[in-house]
């Protein structure tokens, strides 16, 4: 390919990445002003239960472009050459307990299931950014399940394995085939009436995958119309691992 052709493959993306961003800005915000504008025009002749009913619109849209703004944020250092990634010696289960509580009170009634091998190993990663790819992909197997439903994440040793592999299993609505292609791409989100409803942009499992690679490790997913199972692996760390922490650009 010539140079010609490379700048204009760059320019497209460009192009397409600041119209795609500039319409997931918009929605929310023309959301956010119409209900505002309404309260502010129509306050006295709406009923106490519309005035709840949009105000909690313009709360939810306005975490909506938080969301994607720290996303947005992500994807950007990412693709810096100077993001750090600090890689310390990590015992998994405390993060996993964590996200698992995190999202837990988002999702009230959802159950969760933790199952944890004896004796696993650490692993080398960065630890901000292993709490990053936990509450992704836990956040998603809830967001993607009905109410009830349950979300079980294992983490165990595979026989005569030195990795360590982590899965998240839910029961939620799945993912088909061809689908299962585009979900680790750049605001690929599933068009259906299920996934409709559901809040997203498209940036979650694109910043999973590239960070989990990034710290050497590998994601795969396998689903069905009864739920889906991400499962990330990372090799277990060695004893002098720490000592000689990496900081890596
Ligand atoms: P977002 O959730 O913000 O749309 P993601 O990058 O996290 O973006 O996911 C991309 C798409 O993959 C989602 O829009 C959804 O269609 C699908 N997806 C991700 N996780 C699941 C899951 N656990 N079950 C079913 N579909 C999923």
């Amino acid at each position: 390919m010539c140079n010609g052709e490379k700048v204009n493959e760059l320019e497209q993306a460009q192009i397409d990445f600041i119209s795609t961003v500039s319409h997931e800005l918009r929605t929310p915000l023309t959301s956010i002003r119409g209900f505002a504008d309404t309260l502010l025009t129509s306050y006295d002749r709406l009923s106490p239960e519309q005035r709840d009913k949009f105000l909690h619109i313009i709360k939810d849209q306005s975490n909506r472009l938080i969301n994607l703004v720290e996303n947005l944020l992500t994807v950007s250092k990412m693709q810096s050459d100077k993001e750090l990634i600090i890689y310390k010696s990590t015992d998994v289960i405390p993060y996993i307990d964590a996200a698992v509580q995190m999202v837990k009170n988002q999702y009230k009634t959802h159950k969760y299931i933790t199952n944890y091998q004896k004796n696993l190993p650490k692993i080398l990663v960065d630890t901000d950014k292993f709490q990053q790819i936990l509450l992704n992909l836990i956040d998603n197997a809830s967001k993607y399940s009905n109410e009830g439903s349950t979300v079980t994440v294992s983490v165990g040793q595979k026989f005569n394995e030195n990795s360590l592999y982590i899965s998240v299993k839910d029961e939620g609505i799945g993912i088909n085939e061809e689908d299962i292609k585009k979900i680790f791409n750049k605001f690929s989100r599933i068009d259906s009436p299920l996934t409709r409803k559901i809040q997203g942009n498209g940036l979650g499992l694109y910043i999973t995958k590239t960070l989990v690679e990034k710290m050497n490790g590998k994601i795969s997913v396998t689903s069905s119309p009864k739920g889906s199972e991400f499962i990330i692996e990372f090799q277990a760390a060695r004893p002098d691992d720490d000592a000689k922490k990496k900081i890596k650009e």
